[in-house]
């Protein structure tokens, strides 16, 4: 059984309720909305999340899961306008045990660039080259606090990525 992260209220939520000021709208559609990560490993990542309250993959309705997947697809067109990354990764988390740390939908889109610090990022990532250490050696976790505090950007520069990024939406 996947279980669930437990969290209350739920942020994404609160978010959309409008009592989190660092929640950076990009993009809008019936079923979802295209928000900032406040945790910017990388500039720009962000996240697809579904408008109502469902906790993971298996909750979404058909419409629900092909409105993900068009707006990632929107949201990653803007990313490589504005960044130029050399990649953008999508991934999904459904349970604690797959690492999902908010008890909401959420599918996240992230630009890659060469020497970015994704140390405590997902593990397929953390392993990079050039994405903050050399790949096979273990993660040193001594850094990751300092790497925290880094990232937790202020809710005015999450506007301005969110702004930035919205202008280079497809029409
Ligand atoms: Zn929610």
């Amino acid at each position: 059984m996947i279980e669930l992260p437990q969290q209350e209220p739920c942020e994404f939520c609160e978010g959309m309720a409008g009592r989190d000021p660092t929640w950076a709208v990009i993009d809008e559609s019936v079923h979802t909305i295209t928000v900032i990560n406040p945790s910017q490993y990388e500039i720009g990542q962000c996240c697809v999340i579904t408008r109502r309250h469902a906790a993971t993959l298996l909750d979404l309705s058909d419409d629900e899961a092909a409105a993900i997947v068009g707006a990632a697809k929107r949201v990653a067109t803007a990313l490589v306008r504005k960044y130029q990354p050399l990649g953008v990764l999508t991934f999904q988390n459904n349970g604690v045990y797959s690492g999902q740390e908010v008890p909401h939908y959420h599918y996240h889109v992230v630009p890659r660039q060469p020497g970015s610090d994704w140390g405590i990022g997902p593990p397929q990532l953390a392993v990079f080259e050039s994405a903050g250490r050399i790949q096979g050696t273990p993660h040193d976790v001594s850094g990751d606090e300092e790497r925290r505090r880094r990232v937790q950007l202020e809710a005015s520069e999450l506007h301005e990525i969110a702004a930035a990024i919205r202008q280079h939406l497809p029409d």
